[in-house]
């Protein structure tokens, strides 16, 4: 079997005449083709998935390049987990090729491997010193601990004072500047906190039981996730076209908080389950003005060698426009005579025509601008938010499909 696959102008054709699903899915990334599957699977619907890009897969979505080199096209994905059933899950859809990502600052031309931890306070520190900060950072934390910068930054100890300082410094507050226009100080401590300091001597990028790379890649993996008789995938469609909903009390009060009463499909009433994956403001006009997002340029450039870094990413901390090169071949392991590399330039998102919202910016301001979208949804039983834009929340892919399978128990 393939997927059902409909473009836009089959779409058009046929929408008049064929009866509305029961499910309308909109985006295919991985919140959004997860709950189709299982709706589909579990509770024998008709899903109609709607994805405004030419393809599947949302962020995650893969295609060999010009030179054969499997590349990501928005930023590098590795699969990272603790939750058994969401490996369980994804494995029903994909084999795995066994990688574990290793990442190294690029610290004024030396490399070093972040998260930063007991090796790289070795060839950071000369030996004696390098031993001191080793003993106490275990005796403090214990050995195995991940440690905040920003709350080692709080250690009055003179040595750990020295260490934070470094780190920050040389790992933190270039990088941090430039992803996000802020100081490690200004952004979410949950943000530097993805990064710790690790007490251990581990050089992997991600401590997760369970890692690693689709065999066959991303969008091969989404392929059968979504190959399912009740699924129709509509590529090329926006979906802000063609869903749109009412509200009862057109003279109320509120005016432009007045929750929505109604969602209309196609200009019909629709009263099966709508799950949204994209976001919340774009769905709604930017009614309460655009939520503030961190986007990126990528440049991508292939090489005449086999390798050009000495593993999957390496972070520029201290120096450059970028924040980071990836070399996909590590993270294919693909055995090819050329590479292709890929730089992220950070932005900001002004709603551009091609840009993405690609990070929310997470503080308490921002959370309250995403509820006033999300109350307008409140009193919509039927409609459901799922997904890193939807819920404008920092997730990775393994919160994603955890988050969809709890909504589709919930559904089904
Ligand atoms: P998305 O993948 O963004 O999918 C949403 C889909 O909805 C998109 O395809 C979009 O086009 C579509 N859509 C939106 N609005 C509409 C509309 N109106 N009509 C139709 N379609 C619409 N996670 C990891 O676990 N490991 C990593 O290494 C990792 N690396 C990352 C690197 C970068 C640069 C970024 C930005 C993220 C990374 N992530 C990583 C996070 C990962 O991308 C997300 O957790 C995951 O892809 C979110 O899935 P989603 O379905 O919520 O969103
Ligand atoms: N970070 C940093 N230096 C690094 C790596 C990460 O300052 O070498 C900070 C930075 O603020 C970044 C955050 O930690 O945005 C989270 O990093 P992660 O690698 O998890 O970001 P992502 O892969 O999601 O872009």
């Amino acid at each position: 079997m393939s997927i059902k696959f409909l473009d836009r102008t089959e779409y058009t054709a046929l929408s008049e005449a064929i009866p509305a699903p029961d499910v309308v899915v909109v985006g295919a990334g991985f919140a959004g083709s997860v709950v189709a599957r299982e709706l589909a699977q579990r509770s024998n619907k008709t899903v109609l998935v709607l994805e405004k890009r030419p393809h599947i897969g949302g962020n995650t979505y893969d295609h060999l390049d010009a030179s054969g080199v499997l590349v990501h096209d928005y930023g590098p994905h590795i699969f990272h987990t603790e939750s058994q059933r969401v490996f369980e899950y994804l494995s029903r859809f994909t084999e795995w090729r066994d990688y574990q990502h290793q990442v190294v600052a690029n610290i004024h031309g030396r490399y070093i491997p972040v998260p930063f931890n007991l090796n790289s306070i070795e060839l950071s520190f000369e030996q004696y010193k390098a031993q001191q900060m080793v003993e106490k950072l275990i005796d403090t934390y214990g050995e195995g601990s991940k440690v905040p910068i920003i709350e080692l930054r709080n250690q009055a100890d003179p040595l750990l004072t020295q260490l934070a300082d470094y780190v920050y410094e040389n790992v933190f507050l270039g990088y941090t500047k430039k992803q996000w226009g802020l100081t490690p100080e200004e952004v979410d401590p949950s943000v530097t906190a993805r990064v710790p300091v690790l007490v251990a001597r581990d050089n992997r990028y991600f401590q997760d039981t369970w890692q690693g790379m689709p065999l066959n890649g991303y969008t091969a993996l989404f392929e059968s996730l979504l190959d399912h008789e009740n699924i129709t995938v509509c590529t090329d469609l926006d979906a802000c076209q063609i869903l749109t909903f009412e509200t009862g009390n057109q003279n109320a009060q509120s005016g432009e908080d007045e929750p929505f009463t109604a969602i209309l499909f196609n200009d019909r009433p629709f009263e099966g389950e709508v799950i949204y994956t994209g976001p919340l403001d774009e769905l709604c006009n930017n009614r309460f003005g655009l939520l503030p997002y961190r986007s990126l340029d990528f440049i991508f450039k292939t090489l005449p060698v086999k390798h050009v870094l000495p593993c999957g990413t390496v972070n520029y901390t201290v120096s450059e426009d970028y924040t980071r090169i990836t070399e996909f071949t590590w993270l294919t392991g693909q055995e090819l005579d050329v590479t292709t590399i890929m730089e992220e330039y950070p932005c900001s998102f002004e709603a551009l025509a091609g840009q993405t919202p690609y990070y929310a910016i997470i503080n308490d301001e921002n959370h309250s601008h995403y509820q006033r979208y999300l109350a307008l949804f409140s009193g919509l039983a039927n409609f459901h938010v799922v997904g890193r834009l939807a819920e404008y929340r920092y997730y990775n892919m393994d919160h994603i499909v955890k988050r969809a399978l709890e909504l589709a128990d919930e559904l089904c």
